[in-house]
């Protein structure tokens, strides 16, 4: 059973608030939706959930249309930032609110209601105030209560945003693992990056409206599609320098030739070209470089040799490197290279 989420806009008046997501997630995965203020992210969930009609796409749960059932008809619960608990009502109260009297024993309402309080980690509070409970025992009631009816997705909005930094962590690591132990599928809305590659098995990086992309957490940090969404997830430090300018002529040296196909698959590994085979935006490739290597680990470039010649004595390589332009890189005696072979190159100088 899959949620699918199919080419949804969404405008007011002039601005495209959603325009052309399309995702799917499977049973019991966790999508996040994360991205700037102002991106969609709400928008687009108030259409998954039916509060919203897109002026285009559709919401599907197994195969099933759903754009002409209503929101209490699809079976999907809701948490936001301020878990709206009724305040009159004791803890228990408020988790029963979603089980149905007609379908659920007094003695099965208070066993789920006791089931869930043990989930969320608040064994014996069914008969506490909910005003007098802490921001973060606040939002676990609130997710106890958007489980009791056990919903075919669960929809978040910034359920931990209004929570301070480490209680988010804790609650969001909670949150990772009641989602899981329940099976729930459940997309998650936040604008915090670490929260998003905690809680969610993937996640989709918006801005403007749009998904610029849709990867697994270490999929999008080691290679993030474009130089925004590098920006996004914190590149921002490295953007505005080129590591690559100023390199002197032999900063690099040329270790190994490699087979015919050999540079290209190495330039994909290093992320240098992409899967069509196109160098990546020169800034992605910059922040990559930039990224903490396992100690001893050389900074490495693939390229293809453009010509060869001789600087006081020392062979040199010219080398066109993909993504990064001409690099000359020193060439160890012993090793003969020819005009157009793929070559591995480290570089020597730090
Ligand atoms: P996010 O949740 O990512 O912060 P939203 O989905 O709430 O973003 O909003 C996306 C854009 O649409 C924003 O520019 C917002 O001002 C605008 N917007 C949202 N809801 C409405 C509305 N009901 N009427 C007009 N503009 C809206
Ligand atoms: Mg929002």
């Amino acid at each position: 059973m899959t949620l699918s989420v199919d080419n949804i806009h969404v405008s007011f008046g002039d601005l495209a608030a959603v325009a052309g997501v399309s995702f799917t997630a499977a049973e019991g995965e966790i999508i996040g939706l994360l991205g700037p203020s102002g991106c969609g992210k709400s928008t687009l969930l108030r259409v998954i959930s039916g509060l919203i009609v897109p002026d285009q796409g559709r919401v599907m749960w197994d195969g099933v249309d759903l754009m002409g059932v209503p929101v209490h008809k699809r079976g999907f619960g809701f948490m936001f930032q301020d878990g709206q608990l009724f305040s009159h009502k004791s803890v228990a109260a408020n988790i029963e609110y979603g089980l149905p009297k007609r379908r659920f024993s007094r003695v099965e309402r208070d066993a789920r209601v006791a089931e869930l309080l043990k989930l969320v980690g608040l064994e014996g509070y069914q008969n506490r105030n909910v005003t007098l409970l802490s921001g973060g025992e606040k939002q676990r009631v609130a997710l106890a209560r958007a489980l009791a009816p056990a919903p075919r997705v669960l929809l978040l909005d910034e359920p931990l945003s209004a929570l301070d930094r480490e209680l988010r962590e804790r609650l969001a690591l909670d949150l990772r693992g009641i989602l899981r132990s329940t099976g729930t599928t459940a997309v998650f809305v936040t604008h915090d990056q670490d929260e998003a590659f905690t809680v969610c098995d993937r996640v989709a990086v918006m801005m403007g409206g749009k998904v610029l992309q849709l990867d697994i957490p270490e999929r999008l940090w080691r290679h993030p599609a474009t130089a925004q969404v590098a920006e996004f997830l914190g590149y921002e430090a490295v953007l505005s320098q080129d590591p690559f300018h100023g390199y002197a002529p032999c900063d690099f040296e040329v270790v190994e030739t490699l087979p015919a196909e050999g540079a290209d698959t190495l330039a994909r590994q290093l992320g240098q070209i992409d899967h069509h085979g196109d160098p990546v935006d020169r800034s992605v490739l910059a922040a990559l470089t930039q990224q903490p290597r396992a100690q001893g680990e050389p900074e490495q470039l693939a390229g293809t040799v453009m010509d060869k010649l001789f600087q006081s004595g020392r062979a040199i390589a010219r080398v066109s490197v993909p993504a990064v332009g001409e690099l000359t890189a020193a060439l160890p005696s012993g090793l003969s290279v020819a005009q157009g072979d793929g070559v591995r190159l480290i570089r020597v100088a730090q």
